[in-house]
């Protein structure tokens, strides 16, 4: 059972859709099955442009970078993923100030706001939703309404990988909204989505960058609906199957079942005597903070067939992530924190007694 925060597990009937004849990009064809996805993305997203670009997530993150990041970028590193906004910024030598946490402790309105206004050159924010290093939900909406409310030409690029398709962003004070294939999406790697506001748009038409990356050159393509260099046509296909799929189900629907699973398993961890580790806890996924990660972890594989993920960098060995993103069963998440619990009890942490499932069925049901 792979229960990792990304990638996530392929649901039969999109790897099905996915399996039929390669066609060609620059058809009726597939025009119309480009038209039809990129309707359900822009639904999804909440925002009135977008794109599909043929990269992982972070190919997105970068074009986001250079093409609308006009003077100085603000860049909010909890995590690996924030810090990678940093590093982008620094290839293609843009100046950028960074904002450093511990990855357990999300940004305040009050630290950017006294950033953007100590510094005027500031004209765009980069910050994630969920920081998928620790599981961070930072307050990305109330920071974006509050910084629109100082300057609104300050574009606000929200990373959104393990957040879209996890519960409603509010997209107002959004200019770009960042996702892709292979996390609450649940398909393979290699396609990357941005929403963009009518602002992100005109700022990105006054002065587009890169080449392939250049955000102008598909917004104007995608508009046609095709691509201004080939497309990822099965994994286009891919999207379009599973977008139709969320939308049968309910995107409100998706987010409280989600919402649901998410706070079940907490509440599970924590009445056996787990901590959850970040302060402010996304849903896309559970971070518990346990010197004994690796030995759970090698527990979970070798005797109960579940595959979580571990940390990065200083948190190696010290946490546990368990998904939920996607179209997660409930008896799945059920067995996660019951196979937790048994291999607690396989390590001499603390005596099974059925707890954990327990509280995840009441909070369930
Ligand atoms: C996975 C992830 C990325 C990077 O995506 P790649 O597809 O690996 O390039 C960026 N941001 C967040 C929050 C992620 O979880």
């Amino acid at each position: 059972m792979l229960l990792t925060p990304g990638p996530t597990a392929v649901p039969e009937f999109v790897r099905t859709a996915m399996s039929n004849e390669t066609l060609h990009h620059r058809t009726p064809e597939f025009e119309a099955i480009f038209a039809n996805t990129r309707q359900l993305l822009l639904e999804i997203l909440d925002m009135p442009e977008a794109v599909m670009l043929a990269s992982s997530g972070t190919g997105a993150m970068e074009a986001c970078v250079i093409n609308l990041t006009h003077q100085k970028a603000l860049t909010v590193n909890a995590g690996k993923f924030g810090q990678r906004f940093g590093k982008i910024c620094e290839a293609h030598n843009i100046e950028y100030t960074e904002l450093v946490h511990d990855w357990n402790v999300p940004a305040t309105v009050e630290e950017i706001t006294s950033m953007i206004k100590a510094d005027d050159k500031i004209d765009a924010i980069f910050i994630q939703v969920c920081e998928s290093a620790g599981g961070l939900r930072h307050p990305v909406e109330q920071i974006a309404k509050a910084v629109k409310a100082i300057n609104p030409a300050i574009s606000i690029i929200a990373d959104g990988i393990t957040a879209v398709g996890v519960e409603k962003i509010d997209t107002t004070n959004i200019d770009a909204l960042i996702t892709g294939s292979q996390k609450a999406l649940m398909l393979p790697p290699g396609l990357s989505m941005i929403g963009f506001s009518n602002d992100a748009v005109a700022k990105i038409t006054k002065k587009p960058a890169g080449y392939y990356l250049n955000l102008l050159s598909e917004i104007k393509k995608q508009k046609d609906n095709t691509t201004a260099y080939t497309a990822a046509t099965t994994l286009i296909i891919g999207l379009g199957e599973i977008l139709a799929k969320i939308k049968e189900i309910g995107f409100e629907k998706l987010y409280e079942d989600t919402s649901k699973r998410a706070k079940s398993t907490r509440d599970a961890l924590v009445s056996i005597g787990l901590e959850v580790y970040p302060a402010t806890p996304a849903n896309a996924m559970t971070t518990i903070y346990t010197e004994d990660s690796n030995a759970i972890r090698k527990t979970l594989k070798e005797k109960y067939d579940l595959n979580i993920a571990g940390g990065q960098d200083h948190l190696k060995g010290k946490i546990l992530r368990i998904n939920h993103m996607g179209l997660v069963n409930d008896y799945e998440s059920s067995w996660a924190v019951n196979a937790i619990e048994k291999a607690m009890d396989d390590l001499g942490i603390r005596t099974f007694d059925g707890t954990a499932n327990k509280v995840f069925m009441q909070g369930m049901f």
